[in-house]
């Protein structure tokens, strides 16, 4: 069974055209990663499936076509964002933000959510009354998650979470995802830039070139491709 199912999607910005037709999917709980240089379209591809640019072709979570809809109820659909740059608000404390993160829910049960999160990320619940503009990179990283898991969604996108971070957290935030995975069956769509890590978290890969598939299938096969493996992984 697919959770996000993607035919034929082409997006991009005003008069340019960025993504020529990708087709690809994330499994009922499972995990995808898109990888890619600098400017393939990664970034593109999270932005056109949340609704917020203009698409052509099919989107489908767990069955149900969401591509033309306002990303709110994109959202409310069960697709959670962490953005590149985090969209954290940095003058508002943890808390706030992690409030902020329940806004679509209509119940109030977030405290054991919060909880849950505290679980996970217990440097959140440290620094829970701190100006998130305080936190180091690697716990804004773990706000931002927590805050997007608030919404319970059915499927998270990332967009860079190792960026800028150094590699012992970002250890730690690829097993607390993977854990956010096997245990809350929460799918992943992961875009990164260091396809060693990504290739070693995901089930499923796709290489984007210039706003096309070129490669796609298993990760473990993916990472043993010659051409990926010069181009991506550097032996
Ligand atoms: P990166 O790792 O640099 O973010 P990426 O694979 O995510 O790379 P995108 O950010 O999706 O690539 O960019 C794909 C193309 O779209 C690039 O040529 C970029 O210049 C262009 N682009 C991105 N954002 C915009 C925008 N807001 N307006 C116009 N063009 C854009």
């Amino acid at each position: 069974m697919k959770l996000l199912e993607v035919v034929g999607l082409e997006a991009g910005y005003g008069p340019t055209t960025v993504l020529r037709g990708l087709d690809f999917e994330v499994a009922e709980g499972g995990v995808t990663t898109l990888l890619g240089a600098n400017g393939a379209g990664k970034t593109t591809t999270l932005r056109a499936i949340c609704g917020m640019i203009p698409v052509r072709g099919q989107i489908t979570l767990a069955g149900q076509r969401i591509d033309g809809r306002a990303t709110e109820d994109i959202v409310r659909a069960g697709i959670a964002h962490v953005p590149d740059g985090r969209g954290t608000f940095m003058e508002l404390t943890v808390e706030e933000n992690m409030r902020l993160g329940a806004y679509t829910r209509r119940d109030r049960q977030i405290r054991p959510d919060f909880e849950r999160m505290f679980g996970y990320f217990p440097r959140l619940k440290q620094r829970f009354r701190q100006q998130a503009g305080t936190l180091s990179g690697g716990e804004q990283q773990m706000l931002a998650i927590a805050r997007a898991l608030l919404l319970r969604p059915k499927l998270l996108l990332l967009d860079e979470p190792s960026f800028g971070l150094a590699p012992l957290i970002v250890r730690e935030i690829f097993e607390i995802m993977r854990r956010i995975n096997s245990e809350d069956g929460v799918g992943i769509l992961v875009v990164e830039q260091n396809a060693n890590l990504a290739l070693s978290f995901a089930d499923r890969a796709y290489l984007l070139e210039t706003g096309r598939i070129v490669r796609a299938g298993p990760a473990d096969e993916l990472g043993r491709d010659e051409a990926i493996r010069r181009a991506y992984l550097g032996y």
